[in-house]
């Protein structure tokens, strides 16, 4: 007999905690769970410690201290030129998976039909159930990871309400193009849709920049974009996030914020509204030192025999294992650490169809947000291996 509420059955436990263990485990280089194994900037560290020593130590204000709320809306008109009101339109949240939480239980009514990117980030698909919502899967495919526009139209029935976006996209590293968030906007405005877009990774991309969807027009309004300082700064142990977008959807987030976590640390919040002031040139200069870790990996996993696809975002890189002769990107991992002591991701748990020949099943991801020599271990273990079945 379980004790788990029907709301959490059938979700199995995150992959990224799973893999993790099995790397310490087997004493693996882990290329598996997305940390970067450098933190963020000391200017930023030196913030937080004397926030803490100075008494910030208290229940910060629900929405997220003002310096904070103020320092993003000031992000987001630097970078995307978005005027915000950062009282009203602005919420910090722990992390943005509690953002993603808190915007699908304040938003979707069960039975409200969701469309989401597959393969989808875990986080997404536990909260959906928990919030009665029913997901419509649009699958990126191999070898690009492009939206299909017409499969994107044909998800959508009179019962979708909302669009849950990820560009840049984990695990695919796919970064949608101005093209296809249009479509994305056209239809949305068509079937007055609310986007909600997870965009952890808006600056670590290696070609195009990437492009917020509340920035295209008629978008803002039906808009709540969601990020952090975890993936940007290099501090995702801190779990600083942020919602922004129009008072009604931020409102949202944070009518359901309230009761999970009521407020967010608050010696963090002061430390991160000067990483953006002060340090708004770090994460572009990590993009491009992550730029030539991706190569650094592309190329070693090509070297071991795998099918690597170049990522246009993200940290992560995915291959497909298809080649080796192996059914299952599950198997490949479950094997990984003793033939080659190396824990990479199976994609195939991020996909509805697990079974699905075409469904992601030979695809793996590996994280290139660790050291060059970390990498070079991983890539010289992989190629000294045997990797066939
Ligand atoms: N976002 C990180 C990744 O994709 C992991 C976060 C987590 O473990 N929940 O690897």
């Amino acid at each position: 007999m379980t004790r788990l509420a029907t709301r959490l059955q059938g979700i199995a436990p995150t992959i990224f905690t799973e893999m993790s263990a099995l790397a310490v485990r087997t004493g693996s280089v882990n290329l598996g769970q997305g940390f970067p194994d450098e933190d963020g900037p000391p200017e930023v560290i030196a913030e937080a410690v004397r926030a803490l020593e100075h008494g910030a130590n208290q229940y910060a204000p629900g929405p997220g201290v003002p310096a904070l709320r103020q320092a993003i809306a000031r992000h987001q008109q630097r970078h995307y030129g978005l005027e915000l009101d950062p009282d009203r339109e602005v919420v910090v949240t722990t992390g943005c998976t509690e953002g993603v939480a808190a915007a699908l239980l304040g938003l979707v009514d069960p039975g409200d039909e969701v469309v989401v990117l597959e393969p989808y980030y875990d986080s997404y698909v536990a909260m959906l159930q928990m919030a009665g919502g029913v997901r419509r899967p649009v699958t990126l495919r191999a070898p690009d990871f492009r939206l299909d526009v017409d499969e994107l139209r044909a998800a959508v029935t009179p019962r979708t309400r909302f669009v849950l976006l990820n560009s840049p996209h984990n695990p695919t590293g796919s970064v949608l193009s101005r093209e296809e968030l249009q479509a994305v906007a056209d239809l949305a405005v068509e079937r007055d849709l609310v986007v909600i877009t997870d965009e952890v990774y808006e600056h670590l991309t290696f070609g195009d920049d990437h492009v917020p969807i509340a920035t295209l027009p008629g978008m803002y309004e039906r808009t709540l974009s969601l990020s952090s300082a975890g993936k940007s700064y290099s501090f995702t142990g801190w779990k600083v996030g942020w919602a922004t977008g129009p008072a009604d959807l931020v409102g949202a987030v944070l009518a359901a914020k309230q009761w999970m976590t009521f407020t967010s640390g608050s010696p963090l919040q002061p430390a991160v509204a000067l990483a953006l002031d002060e340090e708004p040139d770090f994460p572009r200069a990590l993009a491009k030192d992550l730029q030539e870790r991706r190569d650094l990996l592309v190329d070693g996993l090509r070297a071991a025999g795998l099918t690597a696809y170049v990522p246009q975002g993200t940290y992560f890189a995915t291959a497909s294992v298809h080649e080796l002769g192996w059914p299952d990107g599950m198997a490949f991992c479950l094997a990984l650490p003793e033939r080659a002591g190396v824990v990479a991701i199976p994609e195939q748990v991020f996909y509805d169809d697990q079974t699905d020949p075409a469904g992601g099943r030979d695809l793996v991801r590996f994280a290139f947000c660790k050291t060059r020599e970390v990498i070079a271990d991983g890539v010289a273990r992989l190629t000294a291996a045997d990797l066939h079945a």
